[in-house]
């Protein structure tokens, strides 16, 4: 039998450094972050649609989305990020359910790890039998992004601030990836919850 496991957690959580794992195990990764770079790609529905709201303002010469510049544009503006939100998460959903039918066969192991950030927020949890959440402490997040990332210590910590906090996820998940120690440490719990949903 096929399982479909969301994987989630705080940014710089180790959710990435997890999903690697599993993939080394066998498991077929989809990873949120890249799809939702692809459902704005030159010639998408979804980028003619974010252009026509957001204006020419957010595209280069030839066409392509300036993330950053709209990224940091909705993330002072509560409406104009909804209305993103709106356009682009049909799409990115649409997206991951083509992805889960497509592998969910072909999968070797019949795992199938969905990596994504807002699993929860934008109600992905639907759509998987399990939730994984991946944790650290606030101190190990901070200083995993400023090392990853190259922010200040107060970049990271807004954006730390403005996702939905490790508590508030708790509630969601039916297995803690316990991420505050060593690399090993993290690859030992996977390779035993690995030999659980495999060996059964
Ligand atoms: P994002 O939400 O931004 O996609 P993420 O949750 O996927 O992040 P990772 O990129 O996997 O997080 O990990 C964040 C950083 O912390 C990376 O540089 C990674 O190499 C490092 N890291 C992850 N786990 C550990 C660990 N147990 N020990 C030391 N470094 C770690």
């Amino acid at each position: 039998m096929g399982r479909i496991i969301g994987l989630t957690g705080g940014i710089a959580s180790g959710k990435s450094t997890a999903s690697k794992i599993l993939m080394e195990l066998g498991a077929f990764a989809i990873d949120a972050d890249i799809i939702s770079r692809r459902i704005v790609e030159l010639g998408t529905p979804t980028l003619k649609e974010i252009k026509k709201t957001f204006g020419d303002e957010y595209f280069n010469s030839v066409g392509e989305l300036n993330r950053r510049k709209l990224g940091n544009y909705v993330f002072q503006n509560k409406e104009a990020l909804e209305k993103l939100n709106e356009i682009t998460h049909p799409a990115i959903l649409k997206e991951i359910e083509r992805e889960i039918i497509k592998n969910k066969k072909t999968s070797p192991k019949g795992v199938i790890i969905l990596d994504a950030a807002l699993l929860i927020e934008m109600g992905l949890h639907s759509l998987v039998q399990e939730v994984w959440l991946v944790t650290t402490t606030r101190e190990q997040q901070l200083s995993r992004l400023i090392d990853r990332d190259k922010l200040t210590f107060e970049a990271a910590e807004d954006r730390i601030l403005s996702q939905m906090s490790q508590e508030e996820k708790r509630p969601y998940a039916d297995r803690i990836i316990d991420n505050s120690g060593t690399y090993q440490e993290l690859r030992e719990q996977i390779f035993a919850l690995w030999r659980e949903i495999t060996e059964i």
